[in-house]
């Protein structure tokens, strides 16, 4: 049986986000916390962003280096990534819909192990030419138990499931992948060119700019993992 979803449409600066949420959960209280978020999202873009650039900022270069694996050229790598960035930005900074998931939904639901939301047709996951899981399309999720539990990660995951879906950012499995507390990705392997096209690269580094430039990074009250 389908889920009945109601919603609810927040207006955040002079757009609207339409929030969806499984009806007599009683999740309205997750509102404030949305509206953080997705402000996080856009705050966190627009300050980054400029600091993409030829003399970056060593912290910034350093964030860069990480997430981006090192490339084999650092300004032309930026000037692709702050493009991307850019777009991300421009529709993150419109009017558009986020879903939040149960915590009970199958794979692929955004969750606190961080996985991105794998498209699934008839229960079953599909996959590129490639072998890659293919991400879903369409409105973005967020998980419910992230969105309540660790704003800082959700704001993390709205800008990767943006990046898939505005700017056909992939996932590259484990190797694309940090962990929930944006350390390290989870396994070896991920290459420059891969991580150029990955969605976990940028959600994270943008996260890890703005702790470098700015110390610590608080969403709703709370700091990443609390
Ligand atoms: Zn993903």
């Amino acid at each position: 049986m389908p889920r009945v979803y109601g919603s609810d449409t927040i207006s955040i600066g002079s757009t609207k986000v339409k929030v969806m949420q499984v009806l007599l959960q009683g999740q309205s209280k997750l509102l404030p916390i949305v509206t953080d978020v997705v402000t996080s999202a856009r705050g966190w873009l627009q300050a980054v962003i400029p600091e993409l650039r030829g003399n970056a900022d060593p912290g910034i270069k350093a964030a860069f280096n990480e997430c981006f694996m090192n490339p084999a050229d650092l300004n032309a790598a930026m000037n692709q990534a702050r493009t991307i960035l850019q777009t991300i930005y421009n529709n993150l900074n419109g009017s558009f819909a986020l879903k939040l998931l149960d915590a009970n939904d199958a794979v692929g639901y955004v969750n606190r192990s961080y996985k991105g939301r794998i498209h699934l047709v008839g229960g079953v996951i599909q996959y590129d030419k490639d072998g890659d899981p293919i991400s879903r399309r369409g409105t973005i999720h967020v998980g419910v138990q992230v969105t309540r539990e660790d704003p800082v990660l959700a704001t993390v995951t709205l800008i990767h499931e943006a990046g898939h879906k505005w700017v056909s950012l992939q996932d590259h499995g484990d190797k694309g992948y940090y962990w929930s507390e944006c350390t390290t990705y989870t396994a070896p392997g991920l290459t420059w060119q891969e991580a150029l096209k990955n969605a976990d690269s940028y959600a994270v580094f943008v996260y890890k700019a703005i702790l470098a430039k700015f110390k610590n990074v608080v969403v709703h009250g709370h700091a990443l993992g609390g």
